[in-house]
This record gives structure tokens, C-alpha cells and sequence, in this order.
């Protein structure tokens, strides 16, 4: 099974990396991918560019060879869609089971998503616990969709949607923006080569 973890990563921060490797565990995936949103179409523009975030998030996994940093989407023109990058995983991968993981924030507005109901044909769906996000409502699209079964992700390669669990970590790249602007230390929050980084080219000084 291959994984997908797609993000702004405006910055990467440990609520993510944390939850990359435990999913990769929990799964037992082949590769677990972390795809850069470069240019999103259904939220606010990043603050940082993408070379930046894509520097921080090299970084960020420079001491983890198993988690591959995909920048498809950077070589990509245009807004950047999920549906793309899976369609492009699915053409290489083609007899992989392909799974798409999601926090439970980001799932909430799953239905805003560029041919939402054409991804659940490509992948299944991991909805990822996030700590403080508002309680989740699953539409009927997906209600039929649901599996306890994580036999049904490696038995299937695409069409179910599975809840997951990982150590809950409040902490979110817009708090640590915040915090950036407000000349407060994020430090432990997110790798320190990334601070060092992000001190380094002045990024989020407001
Ligand atoms: P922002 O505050 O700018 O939205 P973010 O911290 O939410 O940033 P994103 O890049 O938007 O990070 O998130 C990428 C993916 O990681 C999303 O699926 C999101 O739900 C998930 N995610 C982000 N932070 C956490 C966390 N602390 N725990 C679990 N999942 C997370
Ligand atoms: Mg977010």
C-alpha cells in the first residue's frame, strides 16, 4: 500500500512528522509519500513560497529516508489538485492499494474538493484524528464508505474510508506563524533546522 499525507506545510511541523511515521507503521505501507500542495485552490494562498516550504520540508526529513518527499505538484502548472497527483500514482502504481490520509479538519470540507467523489474512486481515505478540531459529520457520500476493516485498504485498491488514530498533537503551522510574527519561540514544536531555517530567511516576520 502506498501513502499519501498531502499538506501546505507552511511550515512542517511535528503534528505532521509525528503523524507520517506512525501511520506508516500502524499500515505498514511500501511508501509513505508527503506530497507538497504547492498552489492550493481550495484554502488561502501559503505565506512561503514553495521553494521554502519545500526546503523546510527536505529538511524535516532529511534522517528519514522511508518517508519520500514527493514535489509533483511543484513541477505541476496551475492550482493543485489531489485528484492529479493520484491519478499520476495510480498510473504508475496500478495494482497498489493507494491511501490517502487526511486530518479530520481537512476532511470537513472534503466535499469542496476538486472531483472529490472521482478520489474515492482512486484511493481509499484515512481521516486522521487532529486534537481541538470541531466533531466530525460524515455526509451519506461517504457513510456507505466506512470500513473498520483495514483488511478491506490492502484487499481493495481504492473506495473505502477508514478512521485513524495517532498521538494527539496540538499544533498547527498557522499557531506557529503566529507565534513567529509575535516574536514568541516555536521552538520544539517543529524540527529545529526548520527554525533555524525559517530565522534564517526571515520567514512569517508578520
Ligand atoms: P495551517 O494552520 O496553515 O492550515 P496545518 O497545521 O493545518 O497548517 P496543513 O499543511 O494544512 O497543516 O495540513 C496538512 C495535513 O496535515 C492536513 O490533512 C491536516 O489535517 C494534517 N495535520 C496538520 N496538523 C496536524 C496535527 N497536529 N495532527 C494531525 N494531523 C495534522
Ligand atoms: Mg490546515
Amino acid at each position: 500500500m502506498i501513502g499519501v499525507f498531502g499538506g501546505t506545510f507552511d511550515p512542517v511541523h511535528y503534528g505532521h512528522l509525528r503523524a507520517v511515521l506512525e501511520l506508516n507503521a500502524v499500515f505498514n505501507l511500501s511508501q509513505m509519500r508527503m506530497v507538497l500542495c504547492a498552489r492550493p485552490a481550495h484554502r488561502e494562498q501559503p505565506k512561503a513560497g514553495v521553494h521554502h516550504r519545500l526546503a523546510m520540508l527536505r529538511m524535516a526529513l532529511a534522517n528519514h529516508p522511508h518517508l519520500i518527499l514527493d514535489d509533483q505538484e511543484c513541477q505541476r502548472e496551475g492550482s493543485s489538485y489531489t485528484v492529479d497527483t493520484l491519478s499520476a500514482l495510480r498510473m504508475a502504481y496500478p495494482s497498489m492499494p493507494l491511501l490517502l490520509f487526511v486530518g479530520s479538519d481537512a476532511f470537513s470540507g472534503f466535499e469542496g474538493w476538486h472531483r472529490w467523489q472521482y478520489i474515492v474512486e482512486l484511493a481509499h481515505i484515512v481521516v486522521v484524528n487532529r486534537p481541538a478540531s470541531t466533531r466530525l459529520s460524515v455526509g451519506s457520500f461517504f457513510e456507505s464508505r466506512i470500513t473498520n476493516n483495514a483488511l478491506n485498504l490492502r484487499e481493495n485498491l481504492a473506495g473505502s474510508v477508514f478512521f485513524q488514530n495517532v498521538t494527539g498533537l496540538t499544533i498547527s503551522s498557522t499557531a506557529i506563524r503566529y507565534m513567529i510574527a509575535t516574536a514568541q519561540d516555536p521552538s520544539f514544536l517543529l524540527p529545529d533546522a526548520v527554525v533555524a531555517y525559517i530565522n534564517d530567511v526571515g520567514l512569517y516576520q508578520s
